[in-house]
This record gives C-alpha cells, structure tokens and sequence, in this order.
C-alpha cells in the first residue's frame, strides 16, 4: 500500500502557487502544492538517482578514498546548477553545493563512503565480486544521492520563486571511520546553518530519537626488540606480551564499566612468524557510552593501563587518538515535522519482485523471511532502548540543529555491516526507500523555509540544550589523515 507522492501529486499538479517570502507562513494548501511538486521533482529525478547509488555502490570506496563517488556527485550537483565549493575542511572528498540566498540556510547531509572486506555482488546469496575488497554494507551509496535528490527539488523552487532561503547539500567524506563531519565541524563548515537534515538507510523508516553512542577510536601500539624466539629469546621484549597483558586488562574493565559502555578491540598487527619475538604489536580500540562524558573517563584509563601493561613487558605504549564523535543530540521539534511528512507521504510501494528478493536474502542469512517493512513506525519521543551505533553526524547536531531519520533500504532483520546490505543497497527496493527518503527530506526542508516560526521552535530547543555546552572535536590536531594515494 502507497501514495509515495502520487495519490496527493496529481490533485496539485494544476495549483497556482503563491510567492512566499520567509517572512510569512504558508496555508495549508499552499504547503501542500509545495511538497507535491518536491514529490514531482523526485519522482522525475528517480532514475539518475538509482543510477549515481548504482555508481558510487559499484566504486565501493573506503574513508578519504571516495574520489570517483564524489565526482559523479559533484558533477551531478554542477549540472544541476548549484554552486559548488571543493575541498573543504582540507579534505579533497568533501564538498558544499548551494543555491539561494538569505535565510533560512538549510543543510542536507550526503555520505557515500563503503567498509573495508565487504565485496559482495547484487545477488542474494553470499557472492563475492572481489575478495578482501570494500562493499556498501551501510548504504552510503543511496544516502549521498538520496539527500542530493532532495536538494534539487528545493533548489527548483528557490529558482522558481516559490520558496526564499539558501539550501546547501554537504558531501561528507568518511563516515565509517575519521569522521569527515568532525573535522568540517571543527572547522565550523556548519556554523551559519539554520538547521541540518540528514538520514540513514536501515530495515525501517522511523524518526527515532533515540540517538547514537559516543565513541573514542584509538590505536595502541607497543613496541619493543626482537630477537629469535628459541636461539636468543632472552635478548628479545616482545611487543605482542605488552598487547596480550593490555588487551586481557581490557576485558576484565569490562566487568566494571556501566552497562552503557561498550568497548572492542580487534588485534592490527599480532607479530609475524612464532619464530621471532615480536617488536611490534598493535589493537584498535573503540570505547563507546551513551554520552561523550561516559566515555572520556574510560579513554584515560585505557591509557594507564596501556602505559602500565608496557612496564610490565619490558616495552613501550602509545595511544593514538584516532577519531571521536559525539552522542547524537535530538531535536524534538524537527523530529516531529519529519515524522507528520513521513505519515503524509505514506508507504514505500515495495512490489512482490522486492519481497521475492528479500525473502531470498533472509533465507541465504539464516534470518525470518519478514520481507520487506515500508511503512513508518510510530514516534516514541521518550525512548529507553540503548543505541548501538556511533556516527559523525553526531558531532554536527552539537554545532546546530540536526535531525537524522531512518528510512527502510534493506530486508528486515538482516544484520547491518555485512554483506547482505551490501546485496541490498543495490536491489530496486532500496531505489525505493532511497527516493522516499529523498521526498521526506525535501518535505520536512520546505515546513522550515515556509515556517519560521518552525526553524525559531527548533533553535530555541538547541540553544536551551547546548546552553552550558563548548563544542570541541576529539579529534588529532592538524589536517585530515588524507591517504597518500588519493589523488582527489
Ligand atoms: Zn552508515
């Protein structure tokens, strides 16, 4: 069951609009013919969109390596006649597209950045195209074009007349790891917006508030001398005694922490051959908690415990701050006007060809064959469930009003980071969730262009929240750890 747009698009399609300034609110009508020509503006859009997520799913690039996605997203945006600023925040895969002038400034967050070892083919069974290589296990390759979709349509009715403000589309670089919004926050990029909309692809559309973890990504080295591990093992420190010694003092913290905290690691560098004591040895570790406070306590204790498990070994450690992002902070008010657009639009139309598909790839994971869930979940403004993810997006909603809404792009059920998104992301399906999305952001953008009374509610809930709050990125100081070999 759906009305994606059609059902209330084609009674619009002959209104007469009225010229708003941003200084007045809109009648109901009006709003209305507004959001249906936005809806009209996707639908048209729909097949270039499917074909850049087509594109960017097939580039599958890893953080700071997305050069050829941000091209076609660039160029698409050039085309589409905004004003394009490049390399921004110091990073060559970022970029800002505006149109407009005046206020509001709205922004659209776009990712397009895919996970290392993910490789997977379209097919709904484990195939992999390229092994060891990247894959679109989060959906970044629907979630740029999608929000790029829906800057368009706003572009088009600040060209035409019908809406006055700025809109500008954010290319954000490096979700999955560094943390590109951080770095362009830093940099205040976000700092003259009004108010930030952004989304996520999921196995459901809901505006969940929710929230995300805040996390510390660090590497600890160790370092120390080898030697032969049977000829002369007297003369050798082994590095890997000084990360087995921090990594077991790691998981008897875990006994100890509040049940918020969730920390992992995974071991980078465990030696070599058995035969040679190891001089170096390395972990990543993430620590996560519900707030930035929970955590930072944590991250100075894993410090003194890697400083204190090198003594023990005869080797030395160092914590390297890799990334940290904040907790996601809700905005309540905005969260409210994208859920009543979600309820307007309706329901993805997935077809029985969707559901077959989606069937096939629960079966192939091992999951229930729930299909496919189009439509949107109630809002629970007042949520007591535990997040589990962390995102750089996060760092922006301290900066200025966010609001991050998920919309269904996978079966559900399907566990995310695996290559079962991957085999989603590009099926017609999450084409589908992708233009929905598309239409919700464009929808929610014009209650904030048409209403100011909406974008001064929202703000007011901001500043009241972030009263006795100094945004500060945890992050390394000086530029972004580019990757030699992008050529961006
Ligand atoms: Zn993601």
């Amino acid at each position: 069951m759906n009305n994606e747009g059609n059902s209330f698009a084609l009674p619009w399609m002959l209104a007469i609009f009225t010229l708003f300034t941003c200084h007045s609110t809109a009648s109901a009508d009006d709003l209305h013919a507004l959001k249906a020509e936005a809806s009209q503006s996707i639908e048209q859009q729909a097949g270039s969109l499917s074909n850049l997520s087509d594109q960017i799913w097939s580039f599958a690039e890893t953080a700071l390596n997305e050069t050829q996605s941000v091209r076609v997203l660039h160029d698409h945006a050039a085309a589409a006649g905004f004003d394009i600023e490049s390399n921004v925040a110091g990073l060559p895969t970022a970029f800002i597209a505006s149109y407009g002038s005046g206020q509001p400034v709205i922004g659209i967050l776009g990712e397009y950045d895919a996970l290392p070892r993910l490789s997977q083919s379209a097919q709904p069974y484990r195939d992999v195209l390229e092994p060891n290589e990247p894959g679109h296990g989060c959906g970044h390759n629907l979630f740029g074009p999608g929000s790029l979709g829906a800057a368009i349509a706003i572009k088009q009715l600040i060209e035409s007349g019908k809406l006055q403000g700025t809109i500008r589309y954010y290319a954000t670089p490096a979700e999955e790891s560094i943390g590109g919004k951080t770095y362009m926050a830093r940099d205040g990029i976000f700092d003259d917006l009004d108010v930030v909309l952004s989304w996520h692809p999921n196995d459901i559309s809901k505006m969940d508030v929710s929230g995300s973890q805040a996390m510390v990504e660090t590497m600890v080295e160790f370092r120390g001398r080898s030697s032969h591990a049977a000829f002369d093992p007297w003369m050798g420190n082994s590095a890997l005694d000084g990360l087995e010694l921090f990594t077991h003092s790691l998981n008897l913290l875990r006994e100890h922490v509040r049940p918020s905290v969730r920390i992992h690691y995974s071991i980078v560098d465990g030696g070599g051959a058995p035969n040679v004591v190891p001089a170096t040895a390395s972990a990543a570790v993430w620590i996560r908690d519900t707030q930035l406070s929970g955590v930072l306590p944590l991250y100075e204790r894993m410090k003194s415990m890697a400083e204190g498990t090198a003594q023990a070994a005869s080797v030395t450690a160092e914590v390297i701050l890799i990334a940290g992002t904040y907790d996601m902070l809700q905005n309540k008010t905005a969260a409210k006007l994208v859920h009543a657009n979600m309820q307007t639009i309706g329901d993805i139309d997935f077809n029985q060809e969707d559901l077959d598909f989606a069937h096939k790839l629960q079966r192939a994971i091992g999951v229930e064959e729930a299909g496919l869930n189009g439509r949107a979940a109630p809002l629970n403004l007042n949520p007591t469930d535990l997040t589990g993810g962390s995102t750089d997006v996060a760092d922006v909603s301290w900066v200025v009003p966010t609001v991050d809404v998920n919309i269904a792009t996978a079966p559900v059920g399907i566990p995310w980071h695996s290559w079962g998104v991957v085999a989603a992301s590009r099926s017609n399906f999450a084409h589908k969730g992708m233009h929905y999305a598309a239409k919700v952001l464009a929808s929610t953008a014009i209650d904030l262009f048409t209403s100011p009374e909406s974008v001064t509610a929202i703000k007011a809930e901001f500043t009241e929240a972030t009263k006795d709050f100094r945004y500060r990125a945890y992050i390394p100081e000086g530029p972004p750890p580019i990757p030699a070999a992008s050529d961006g």
